[in-house]
């Protein structure tokens, strides 16, 4: 036997099949072709009876699975604002994966727990948020909308005389719940997931760029919930959150900002002018799966106020050593077993380091701009102002557009998705991969100019 041999060939297979992935992503066609979705047909077998060699089962996985994926993780996908993974991170998952600590409580996951506390501390410098926030690491902006939202839940209600999580909603005070117009759904589901409502909220107008006026804001009193965006997913802009907490704080009003990848824009100095005033506010949601680039699937929760997050999230039961003078994951998250996604934050920002990371940010706008700046060259009409990471590019129609953005998509260069914004259907490029180089930038443009071309 070779003395380098690993002791596990599976593990070792498992590693040198996702090395090979990860260096194909560059050359391969972003989505998967056709022939690869129909290859799929290979995992539809019925449920075996007997067990196999594991070995075969990883080998099914890559052949069939690998070419079906969308390489997302690649320089040159542009879809939904997500990013892919540092190599630092993924390693830091694949031994984080090793360990497999369920990462709810302090005392059997020292490690793990740890580690989070170290991250969250940085985090909150990076982001520029007031250093005593509480904090959660979550599934996704989606869970850190709903974990922020639970604890203004409990926060209004509190100053009410009500306690919330103890008796419910029925029979609550009244709680007004405000938002922008182009309010990221993702709020308006953990409105509803909390009893709050969907639909029953006041909507204050926005201007040409999705940001909410200010202006337009309703008069406060009583328990109110303002939930307002740094960065709307469409035109990357920033609501005006420091008026709007100028005017929400004095009647006891909690403001909430969604900033799943535009809470990001604080930890770049040139981009501090679009943060401006983030830190007043009350709640935060972020995403790291999306701008800090670590493997999905991990969002971040900071509340202001430790008591109210504590209150809506903590349990308590007799077996389990929740009362510590150690920080508890699960006192601050909807789980209580869970993975440790702390550690892949703390190895992104441990090995980028603030310089790394404001490089990154700063870089992935500068691409941004240098997209709009050739598209629009090009003759096509960029619909927004790049402030940020977003751009919004229109084809001509509706149905030109659809059709040019499905083209892009089959030639397989790069991705884009398609979204309707203020009435127009667009083609929307989002950059927020640490792996986007100019020359993809490039690469892409010269795709996308080329497949709108070919079509009538
Ligand atoms: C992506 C996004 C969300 C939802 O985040 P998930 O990680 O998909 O749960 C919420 N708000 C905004 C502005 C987003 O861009």
């Amino acid at each position: 036997m070779n003395p380098e041999m690993p002791l596990n060939p599976l593990l070792a297979d498992a590693s040198a099949r996702a090395i090979r992935y990860i260096d194909g992503l560059g050359t391969r066609p972003v989505a998967p072709t056709p022939a690869a979705v129909n290859g799929l047909s290979a995992f539809d077998e019925s449920l075996p009876d007997k067990p196999s060699d594991p070995a075969e089962t990883l080998r099914l996985l890559d052949d069939a699975g690998s070419p079906a994926t969308t390489a997302m993780a690649g320089p040159r996908f542009f879809g939904f604002v997500i990013g892919g993974s540092l190599p630092v991170t993924l390693a830091a998952n694949w031994l984080a994966g090793a360990w497999d600590q369920n990462t709810g409580l302090f005392r059997p996951t020292p490690a793990t727990s740890f580690i989070e506390q170290v991250a969250l501390r940085w985090l909150l410098e990076l982001l520029q948020l007031p250093s005593d926030c509480a904090g959660s690491f979550v599934t996704g902006a989606t869970v850190a909308n709903l974990c922020c939202l639970a604890a203004a839940r409990n926060g209004v209600l509190k100053r009410a005389g009500w306690d919330v999580e103890g008796k419910g909603l029925f029979g609550a005070p009244s709680i007004t719940v405000v938002v922008g117009d182009e309010i990221h759904p993702s709020v308006s589901k953990a409105l509803g997931v909390l009893g709050m409502g969907r639909n029953r909220v006041v909507r204050v107008p926005v201007d040409g760029q999705g940001r909410m006026r200010a202006d337009h804001l309703p008069p406060m009193s009583g328990p109110t919930i303002v939930c307002t965006q740094a960065g709307n997913v469409n035109t990357g802009a920033f609501d005006p959150i420091e008026v709007i907490c100028k005017q929400a704080h004095p009647s006891g009003a909690w403001v909430h900002v969604d900033g799943a990848f535009g809470l990001w824009a604080a930890a770049a100095p040139s981009l501090r002018g679009l943060a401006a005033g983030l830190a007043e506010a009350d709640s935060w949601a972020t995403d790291a799966h999306k701008w800090l680039n670590v493997p999905y699937d991990c969002g971040l929760a900071f509340v202001r106020d430790h008591s109210a997050l504590k209150a809506a999230m903590a349990i308590s039961a007799e077996y389990l050593p929740t009362q510590s003078e150690f920080r508890n994951p699960s006192d601050f998250t909807p789980e209580l077993s869970r993975r440790a996604r702390g550690v892949e934050v703390w190895a992104a920002l441990r090995s980028l380091g603030k310089q790394g990371i404001a490089e990154m940010i700063e870089r992935n706008c500068a691409q941004a701009r240098r997209f709009a700046a050739k598209l629009g060259a090009a003759g096509f009409e960029i619909l927004n102002e790049v402030v940020l990471n977003q751009v919004l590019v229109s084809f001509g129609d509706a149905a030109k557009t659809a059709r040019t953005i499905q083209a892009i998509q089959d030639e397989g260069t790069c991705w884009c998705g398609i979204t309707v914004w203020q009435g127009k259907t667009a083609m929307r490029i989002s950059v927020s991969s640490w792996a986007t180089t100019d020359a993809d930038v490039d690469r892409s443009v010269e795709a996308i100019v080329n497949s709108a071309k070919g079509l009538p």
